[in-house]
């Protein structure tokens, strides 16, 4: 069984978490950087990424954090995708820069705080329901990633190796699939 940890200093972690459990893996709410140890993965989840970051200064959480996402399986979602990202702008911010993509906050305007929408993706099974909430955008990517969804030509689903990232919210879908696929990224890394 996958140990799968849920950052849960802020945000959406519960959805996830019951996801996971859905889908077989064993959680672990992570609340502080020694609960890291021993995990296969970890979902960053979605909530506001300036938060996250005042919460990761304290205790050595940021770089343990970072050292983290080097080799063991990732996932942010939203404001998690943020923090993986290499580059931050709208503003520029701190970030792990785990993974080779340059995003922009808050990127949809205001007037469109939330929306859904369902397309396509490279994902086998039909169009996937895409939950976004005040959504960063992946401007720029990386020559080792590779984009899985897309949204008016920006992608929105990306990996890179044993890390994935999404500019929305999965966990608020019934769709259990951009879990199972990160959970098959574990599978294959262990
Ligand atoms: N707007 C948030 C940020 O910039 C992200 C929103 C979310 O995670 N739903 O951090």
């Amino acid at each position: 069984t996958p140990r799968i940890g849920v950052l849960a200093l802020q945000g959406a972690f519960e959805a996830h978490a019951s996801r996971l459990r859905s889908l077989g893996a064993e959680t672990v709410l992570v609340r502080t950087p020694e609960q890291l140890a021993g995990l296969d993965g970890l979902i960053i989840p979605g909530g506001e990424s300036t938060t996250f970051l005042k919460h990761l200064e304290r205790g050595g959480f940021f770089d343990a954090l970072k050292t983290f996402a080097r080799d063991t399986p990732t996932f942010g979602t939203c404001a998690g995708a943020i923090l993986l990202a290499t580059g931050v702008r709208n503003p520029e911010q701190r970030s792990l820069a785990a993974m080779d993509i340059t995003v922009e906050r808050n990127a949809y305007g205001r007037q469109n705080e939330s929306h859904i929408l369902e397309t396509e993706t490279s994902i086998p099974g039909g169009p996937l329901e895409m939950v976004y909430i005040r959504a960063p955008r992946i401007a720029e990517t990386g020559p080792e990633v590779t984009t899985l969804a897309e949204r008016n030509g920006s992608p929105t689903l990306v990996r890179q190796g044993h890390l994935l990232a999404a500019t929305f919210h999965p966990e608020l879908s019934e769709d259990p699939r951009v879990h199972q696929l990160f959970l098959d990224i574990v599978r294959s890394t262990k």
